[in-house]
């Protein structure tokens, strides 16, 4: 497909420099593969916690081959068989399945009509629940959703078990969108979770990471395989690191890309939802398939991800987000 707006992936290459950079670092790394990596990855943590400041250091930093792998040590430490695993719907759709990985069971809870959560309505819901396992998305997949601080705080204070704050997208988010990484000093059963794979445009490397207080860190510990980071991802996460403010330069372009899909696809009579990520998600599309159908003809893949009358496209390259744009125009598509 030329044109792929489907699974939120950062469509700029990592900018040669940086890419030549890590380069040198891997090939380093790779003089001494016949020994088994760093297993605490240390230089690798002091990397993620000198990029989020908040004055975290190494202890309070956990990392893994993508944030579903990060996810998933979460729920293999605090879910499993006989517990349950809550969040807002529509959430992210890995959710579910790496809850029944574990034998846990999932719950959906419910949102406002426009996706947003009161932080009443929030701790109402968890109150009737009682996790063990609260996942909240900020910005949300698919929905492009920032919760505020006062929701994940409502929903720590109305919690018992563990709640962990998937900020995936929130390098794309509105400035004054705060990181619930403010909120990590004094609440042990917190996590923030991030990602390599949108912002850093580093999805095929595999790297997720996450913040939450040591002893938190330490349960992970317990069930990652030994030795779970290779030495090359290792050497290619931290040169990225490193670069990070070549490996961000892009985001401020994709910001505008995704503005400016949001206010071209109102003027061609669609609904898109706020967003602070690097999607859109619109309603108003009358037949979501056939139109999905007739942009897939035009060679531009978008989502549908199941929501009646809606469609969620990533914003691309200027040229890509042209494409798209020119290409939904040519479909007399909304209803
Ligand atoms: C894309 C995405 C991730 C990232 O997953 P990786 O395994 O790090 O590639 C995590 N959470 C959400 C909500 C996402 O949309």
């Amino acid at each position: 497909m030329p044109i792929a707006l489907n699974v939120n992936e950062n469509t700029h290459p990592v900018p040669d420099e940086v890419a030549s950079d890590i380069l040198d670092d891997i090939a380093v790394a790779l003089r001494d593969v016949n020994r088994y990596p760093d297993r605490e990855f240390t230089t690798l943590r002091e990397s993620f916690a000198e990029y989020l400041g908040h004055d975290l250091d190494a202890s309070q930093i956990w990392a893994g081959n993508g944030s579903n792998e990060v996810l998933q040590h979460i729920l293999q430490a605090f879910a499993g068989p006989g517990r349950t695993v809550f969040g807002f719907s529509p959430t992210y759709s890995m959710y579910p399945l790496l809850t029944q990985g574990t034998g846990a069971r999932w719950v959906a809870g419910t949102r406002q009509p426009d996706y947003t959560i009161t932080p009443d309505d929030a701790a109402a819901q968890v109150l009737e629940h009682d996790p063990d396992v609260i996942l909240l998305c900020s910005p949300n997949n698919p929905t492009g959703t920032a919760l505020g601080l006062d929701v994940v705080e409502a929903v720590y204070e109305a919690a018992r078990g563990v709640v962990v704050v998937d900020e995936a997208y929130q390098e794309f988010a509105h400035r004054d969108t705060v990181s619930a990484l403010a909120l990590l000093e004094g609440r042990p059963r917190l996590a923030v979770s991030r990602t390599m794979s949108k912002a850093f445009a580093f999805a095929g490397a595999r790297v997720g990471y996450l913040a939450a207080d040591p002893a938190f860190i330490d349960a992970l510990r317990l069930v990652r395989l030994p030795y779970h980071l290779s030495a090359l991802t290792q050497a290619a996460a931290i040169a990225a690191l490193r670069n990070s403010d070549t490996m961000l330069a892009m985001v401020d372009e994709i910001v505008e890309q995704r503005d400016r899909i949001t206010a071209t696809l109102e003027a061609l009579g669609f609904q898109p939802h706020e967003s602070g990520s690097n999607f859109v998600l619109f309603g108003g599309v009358a037949d979501p398939q056939a139109t999905w159908r007739a942009l897939y003809d035009r060679g531009v893949l978008v989502r549908d991800v199941g929501i009646a009358g809606h469609l969620r496209v990533t914003a691309g390259t200027e040229a890509e987000t042209t494409a798209f744009l020119d290409a939904l125009a040519s479909i007399d598509s909304a209803s």
